[in-house]
């Protein structure tokens, strides 16, 4: 699967749920919020499969490697979550904030970044 980024992102940060923590094999994951016009697959969109959690998004994946694509409804008015670790070059935005800290496994503190953190979901 390959995807373009055509719009800026509107949002990035690190997401320690417990989710992130599954899919990545690691203490939390980095992504970005982009509206859904913003991501265009450019090949292998039949590889992509979906698995829809109990809570949370729809996260789709490419059935050949295993590897994220994106998070989220492909509809207007929604918000993709794309994993900034995907991309090819600089996403153009940093994380600017960590969410569901109190989800983080005691095994990997959170660094001391100054990033303004949220218990769950960022409101
Ligand atoms: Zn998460």
């Amino acid at each position: 699967v390959r995807f373009e980024i055509r719009k800026p992102f509107l949002a990035a940060g690190y997401c320690h749920c417990l989710h992130c923590q599954r899919r990545s094999g690691s203490a939390w994951g980095a992504g970005g919020r982009l509206e859904p016009d913003g991501l265009v697959v450019t090949a292998g969109e039949e590889l992509i499969r979906t698995w829809v959690p109990e809570s949370g998004r729809p996260k789709h994946f490419c059935s050949n490697c295993g590897g994220h694509v994106f998070a989220g409804d492909r509809e207007p008015g929604a918000v993709l979550g794309v994993r900034l670790g995907t991309l090819e070059g600089d996403p153009g935005i940093r994380p600017e904030y960590r969410q569901w800290v109190d989800s983080s496994p005691a095994w990997m503190p959170i660094p001391d970044d100054g990033l303004p953190r949220y218990p769950e979901g960022r409101p």
